[in-house]
């Protein structure tokens, strides 16, 4: 099975030949068919995350279910689906309570000594038990939906990250109210996700920071009403200037120390800061001690506090009805065999978001 390996930091990605296990209990396995090319991957590859080597890369995913392990009931052969990347156990305290993004008991029945793919005689780690960068993959089945026909698996890899990402760190996060002011620092693939869910739900002001003019221009089309370049002004500044004073809600989607101070400084009294990008473990945010006079928020949002099968069809239905733009984020598609150059352009910022032909359907 010929899956893209990261063999260690910064060094390049090499597609080569692994050997995939059959799928145990609870488990399936897919056919990739797409995958988004995203900034998470792109820490692990630049190794401001630590990461378990080799390793395979691809959390935003969707293919078509070939095998089934016993005990699977959620989805069947033949299935085409988003391929989550919290696979919840269904029945914890955070499960139970509406929180399935935080469940901690979700459990691969993958231990190093028991991998699902293998180089040789090597473990190989699969990022969020998906490792999406390859041909196959055997994971836990809790975190597959089923998508109707009608939609494509390279808008249905796409809801599996970035779209879920941010428009749940709008609509379930922070609860953006209708007639609020938002900022949103990096107008990448999250960063645009989080301006159309904003726009959606009636946000009067969205301002786009971002240091590249043209994504600046792209989140103008997804629904910023004001833009920012923070290579040529003090965001902070800008943003109070825009509107008064500061936002109702800023989101911070590039995962820096400092963009996440920023975000927080942005935001008005009695508003909130939402940390929605991978700020790397060591890293410390530091904000202000007046935060108590200040009564401002700061809250941190991971995959968009998803409750998968509620929201992942919730967001379906709004792309089937014109409301959210999911083609319209793809502005690339690459052969599996350009990986690398898939990630020098995201990290470039030529690209909004693109996706890796990885199979056909
Ligand atoms: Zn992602
Ligand atoms: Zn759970």
């Amino acid at each position: 099975m010929e899956a893209a390996v990261l063999n260690a930091a910064q060094t390049p990605l090499e597609i080569t030949d692994l050997t995939i296990d059959e799928p145990v209990a609870g488990e399936a396995l897919v056919r990739v068919i797409s995958a988004g090319v995203c900034h998470s991957d792109l820490h692990f590859i630049e190794g401001t995350y630590p990461g378990q080597y080799p390793m395979v890369l691809g959390h935003e995913v969707a293919g078509i279910v070939e095998r089934l392990g016993p005990g699977v009931t959620n989805v069947t052969e033949g299935d085409r689906v988003i391929m989550g990347f919290v696979q919840p156990c269904g029945h914890c305290e955070y499960c139970d309570s509406g929180h399935p993004n935080l469940c901690t008991t979700r459990t691969s029945a993958r231990k190093r000594d028991n991998p699902a793919i293998k180089l040789g005689d090597q473990s190989v780690t699969q990022m969020a038990n998906i490792g999406g960068f390859a041909k196959q993959s055997v994971m836990p089945a809790s975190g597959l939906l089923k998508i109707p026909d009608s939609i494509s698996l390279d808008v249905a890899a796409l809801v599996g990250c970035s779209v879920m990402t941010g428009y749940g760190a709008v609509v379930n996060t922070a609860k953006v109210d209708t007639g609020s002011t938002v900022a949103v620092v990096g107008a990448g693939g999250i960063g645009l996700n989080i301006i159309q869910a904003a726009r959606l739900a009636g946000a009067r002001q969205i301002i786009a920071v971002d240091m590249v003019e043209h994504k600046l221009n792209i989140a103008k089309e997804f629904g910023a009403t004001d833009t920012v370049n923070a290579s040529e002004n003090d965001p902070i500044e800008a943003v109070k200037e825009l509107t008064g004073g500061g936002v109702d809600y800023g989101f911070e989607a590039i995962g820096l120390k400092v963009t996440s101070e920023q975000t927080y400084e942005m935001a008005k009294n009695g508003g909130m800061a939402v940390i929605v990008g991978m700020v790397p473990p060591m890293e410390k945010i530091e904000v202000s001690g007046m935060i108590w006079r200040q009564e401002k928020t700061l809250k941190g949002s991971f995959y968009g506090s998803a409750r998968f099968h509620t929201d992942m069809p919730r967001i379906l239905e709004l792309y089937q009805q014109g409301k959210l733009d999911i083609d319209g984020l793809v502005t690339k598609r690459w052969a599996f065999d350009e990986i690398n150059e898939a990630f020098s352009a995201l990290k470039s910022g030529e690209v909004a978001r693109s996706v890796l032909e990885i199979g056909t359907e």
